[in-house]
């Protein structure tokens, strides 16, 4: 921490002077005052003088009650030790240790059982880290425990084996530092904290964490990657990885490879530096963000609204459900690629938001301009607290422009009727009971083995205030020769133009219709 203080300066935040606290922290008190450790309210607080560090666990079955209203007055005198989970205390000592009077726990300074509380406070997590000083994390009460029993913070504890081996061609050994290849994956990129969805955005904000996973303490800041056994940072060699990337890194990383692949396969030279789109950067983020463990199903969308508020200001675009309002017709185009996945039955967004689904989320990109079959007529989304634009939905509906071709149920991987060659991708597999269903093609998707016809898989449903359609999946049909459903031919490489010869369309043909999807 000293060397992130002094050396760190203009790459890492300062310490010390938060701009912005919590609605409530834990204080924990003066050396030697007998105070109990209690909640403050900060309302009137003049930020700067309460720096405070927070806390990162993953939550277990045997957890606390936490903070609730019926407490508050209590925990706002003192909060009882003998009542608190191991891992909190652990964290109260830990904080202490490293001379912070103020801790945020969610657990402790958000009350969950309130919704009025949870819509408050839930968006505002991402400030929360962001204005930390210091994020501790743990996996368990165990790997604190087990960091903590013998914790120094004079860091003289060494965690690398050496070797002393000597070659063929001198007699004299050499020393040899051993470690695991994947010592910093496997402790802090795919620790359990990283796969869950609770934790996911308080990584991007966080100014510099140190990680308790077990072995040894990790640290993490915007300059150094370090360990015990590396306390002035990792080698490279350990880090530079796709594993050893961190989500944001990772983000940024998956973004620009299809940039590159789609450079190479074009046979063009690769610009000095790839230009990454924020709407990548985000499809990346949603990817990864939809293979975390969900524990509060109704936390998807709340679980990213940090992210998505600091997004909407980069790309000055309007947040519609987990998608960006002017690019709609690609958002809209994501995917569940044959892994598993269901719909669950609390509604938690418009069934045309990936946030409807329960499974891993795949995007096509968005490189090239493409030709879209469809225009967005409008798109509304109704949302629990009108002034948090990125959290929960109640509901929503999208009104599109496009072209309806009634299909026969589809099968996992393929749909059957007019569009010859089309892949199916079901949201729900399980999902798919009804009889008929309707493709809408939405755009035109480029590739280095042709053009693929890219759109939506519907089903109809009957609503009181009129007939409005849900979707069920994704299609993709081979090349532009599907085209020829719509009453288009190909003209040159990239044009195409509405055909004259609508009587030769197969006889499915499609009509022309403003579908409302909820
Ligand atoms: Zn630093």
């Amino acid at each position: 921490m000293c060397c992130c203080a002094q050396t760190h300066t203009g790459m890492c935040p300062a310490f010390q002077r938060p701009s912005w606290i919590p609605t409530r922290l834990i204080d924990l008190g003066t050396r030697g005052a007998d105070t109990p450790p209690h909640i403050i309210l900060t309302d009137g607080l003049p930020s700067q003088a309460f720096p405070y560090v927070a806390f990162s666990y993953l939550p277990n079955d045997d957890e606390h009650q936490g903070l609730c209203e019926f407490n508050l007055d209590d925990m706002l005198t003192a909060i009882s030790l003998e009542d608190l989970p191991v891992i909190f205390r652990r964290a109260f000592n830990i904080a202490s240790e490293l001379q912070y009077r103020y801790v945020w726990i969610d657990a402790l300074c958000v009350i969950r059982e309130s919704d009025e509380d949870m819509l408050k406070e839930v968006p505002m997590m991402g400030k929360v880290f962001q204005h930390c000083d210091l994020n501790v994390t743990a996996t368990s009460a165990d790997s604190l425990l087990a960091c903590t029993s013998k914790f120094d913070l004079g860091g003289s504890r060494n965690r690398a084996t050496f070797l002393k081996l000597s070659s063929r061609q001198s007699r004299i050994p050499w020393l040899y530092q051993a470690v695991p290849q994947d010592v910093w994956c496997d402790a802090v990129v795919q620790s359990p904290l990283a796969r869950y969805a609770g934790y996911f955005q308080d990584q991007f904000f966080s100014p510099r964490k140190l990680h308790f996973v077990g072995k040894q303490v990790f640290w993490e800041c915007g300059t150094l990657k370090a360990c015990e056994a590396f306390p002035r940072g990792l080698p490279a060699q350990l880090l530079q990885d796709p594993l050893n990337d961190n989500v944001a890194e990772k983000a940024l990383r998956l973004a620009r490879m299809p940039s590159e692949w789609m450079m190479r396969s074009r046979k063009q030279k690769l610009p000095a530096e790839v230009a990454v789109s924020w709407i990548e950067v985000w499809h990346q983020i949603v990817g990864l963000y939809s293979q975390c463990i969900q524990l509060d199903s109704s936390a998807k969308l709340p679980g990213i609204s940090s992210i998505a508020s600091e997004i909407s200001t980069l790309g000055q675009d309007k947040y519609v459900a987990g998608m960006w309002r002017s690019n709609l017709i690609n958002d809209l185009l994501w995917y569940i690629d044959g892994t598993p996945s269901h719909r669950p039955d609390d509604y938690r967004a418009p069934s045309w938001s990936w946030a409807s689904v329960e499974g891993t989320i795949h995007h096509l990109t968005n490189l090239n301009t493409c030709r879209n079959f469809a225009t967005v007529l409008d798109a509304h989304i109704f949302l629990a607290d009108p002034a948090i634009p990125t959290g929960k939905v109640t509901g929503g509906f999208v009104i599109l422009r496009g072209f309806l071709i009634k299909i026969p149920a589809p099968k996992f991987s393929y749909i059957r009727g007019p569009l010859t060659a089309g892949c199916f991708y079901p949201d729900d597999r399980d999902g798919i009971t009804d009889e008929h269903y309707f493709c809408l093609p939405l755009r035109l998707q480029p590739s280095a083995f042709g053009d693929y016809l890219c759109g939506l898989v519907l089903r109809q449903k009957s609503e009181p205030w009129g007939l409005v359609y849900e979707r069920v999946g994704m299609f993709r049909c081979l090349r532009g020769d599907s085209l020829h459903i719509l009453g288009q031919k190909k003209y040159g490489l990239d044009a195409y133009v509405v055909s004259e010869e609508l009587e030769n369309v197969v006889d499915s043909r499609p009509f022309a219709s403003d579908v409302t999807i909820v």
